[in-house]
C-alpha cells in the first residue's frame, strides 16, 4: 500500500503513460530533459483545479482526472500545437488510494489518446489541487495566436456552446428547465469531460489567422482575439451553435449561456475569406460561422431582427473588480 510521497509517485505515476522517443529522461531526476522536432519550439501552458472552485467535491475522480489534462490539450489546440508532454503537481489532503487510482485512470486515458508523456511533477499535502502544465510543439510562424486576426475575417467556433454553462446552473439549482435525463447527463458530460478540439487545431494551421479555446465565454474570449488584434467583432445571435438540450431552454437564456458561460473548450477561430469553402469543405462538420471581424472596437452581438442584443454579465472572472 503506497503511502510516501515516493511511493505515490512510483506506484500511480511513475509509468503511467506510454515513452516518447523525444523524451531524453522522465521522472526520477531533478529534470526531465525533452527534445522538439527541427525547425519547433515548445508550447506551454498551465492550468490549475482547485475542489471547491473548479469542481464540485463530489465529483468522480476519474472524470476530473480527464478534466485536469483536457483544459491543457485545449490550449495546445488552440495554438495548433501537437501534444507531447506534461508534468503534474498534485496537493492532497490524504492519501485516498480509490480517488489515486480512478484519477490516474481518468488521465491515462486521455494522455495515450493523445500519445502525451507524463515526465514530471510535484506531490505535495494540503487542500485538494490539481495543476497540470502541458508541452506541445509547432512551428512558431505557424502558431495560432490571439494577436493575429485581420478585419474581414470570419469567425468560426467549433461543436456547441454554453453546455457546460448550462449543467453548472442546473447542479447549482440556477436554472429554471424540463430537460430529460438524458439531456441532463449530455450537459454534464460537457462540463466534467470536455473534448479538446486538438484534430480541429492542427487542421487550421496555415489557414487560420487568429485562434482561442472558449474557457470563459464567447464574448470574453472573442474578446481577447479583438484585443490582441486592435479590432472588434460582430457576432449573430442566430448563427450560434447549441445543442439539442440547449435548444429546449428559453432562447434568450441559452444565447445568454452560449456567449458569457465558460468551460465549453471549444475553439474560436478567425479564417480571412477567401478561405471559407476550403474551411466548409473540410471542418464544416465540426464549425459553425458566427460573424466577422470588424475595425469598430468592441464586441457587437446581433439578434435575428438585426438590433444590437444586450447581454448581462461577461465571462468568468476570479478576481472580478
Ligand atoms: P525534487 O525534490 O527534486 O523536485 P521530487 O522529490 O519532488 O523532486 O520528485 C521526484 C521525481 O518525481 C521528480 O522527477 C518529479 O518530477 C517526479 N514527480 C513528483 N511528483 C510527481 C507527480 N505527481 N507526477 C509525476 N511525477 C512526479
Ligand atoms: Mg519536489
Amino acid at each position: 500500500m503506497p503511502q510516501s510521497e515516493f511511493d505515490i509517485i512510483a506506484h500511480y505515476f511513475e509509468s503511467l503513460t506510454s515513452e516518447r522517443e523525444d523524451t531524453e529522461l522522465s521522472i526520477g531526476d531533478d529534470c526531465a530533459i525533452l527534445t522538439c522536432p527541427p525547425g519547433h519550439s515548445v508550447a506551454v501552458s498551465i492550468d490549475t483545479l482547485v475542489e471547491g472552485i473548479h469542481f464540485f467535491s463530489d465529483v468522480s475522480p476519474k472524470t476530473l482526472g480527464h478534466k485536469s489534462l483536457a483544459v491543457g490539450l485545449s490550449d495546445l489546440a488552440a495554438m495548433g500545437a501537437t501534444p507531447a508532454w506534461f508534468t503534474l503537481a498534485l496537493t492532497l489532503p490524504e492519501v485516498d488510494e480509490n480517488w489515486l487510482s480512478q484519477f490516474s485512470l481518468g488521465l491515462a486515458s486521455l494522455a495515450k489518446q493523445y500519445n502525451m508523456q507524463l515526465v514530471g511533477g510535484d506531490t505535495t499535502r494540503g487542500p485538494l489541487t490539481i495543476s497540470i502544465q502541458v508541452h506541445g510543439h509547432v512551428r512558431p510562424e505557424h502558431a495560432l495566436k490571439r494577436s493575429g486576426a485581420q478585419a474581414g475575417d470570419l469567425i468560426y467556433v467549433t461543436g456547441t456552446l454554453g453546455d457546460a454553462g448550462a449543467a453548472l446552473k442546473i447542479k447549482l439549482k440556477q436554472l429554471q428547465h424540463s430537460l430529460s435525463a438524458s439531456d441532463i447527463l449530455f450537459l454534464n458530460q460537457r462540463l466534467e469531460q470536455p473534448t479538446p478540439r486538438v484534430e480541429i487545431g492542427a487542421k487550421l494551421l496555415e489557414r487560420a489567422n487568429s485562434a482561442i479555446d472558449l474557457s470563459d465565454g464567447l464574448l470574453s474570449d472573442l474578446g481577447h482575439i479583438a484585443e490582441k488584434s486592435h479590432l472588434g467583432a460582430k457576432v449573430y445571435s442566430e448563427k450560434i451553435p447549441l445543442s439539442k438540450a440547449l435548444q429546449q431552454l428559453d432562447k434568450n437564456e441559452a444565447v445568454q449561456l452560449a456567449l458569457t458561460a465558460g468551460d465549453d473548450y471549444e475553439l474560436c477561430f478567425t479564417i480571412p475569406p477567401n478561405y471559407e469553402q476550403l474551411i466548409e469543405d473540410e471542418l464544416g462538420k465540426f464549425c459553425q460561422q458566427v460573424g466577422v471581424m470588424t475595425e469598430t472596437p468592441g464586441i457587437e452581438i446581433i439578434d435575428d431582427t438585426g438590433k444590437p442584443l444586450l447581454i448581462q454579465g461577461k465571462g468568468y472572472d476570479h478576481f472580478p473588480s
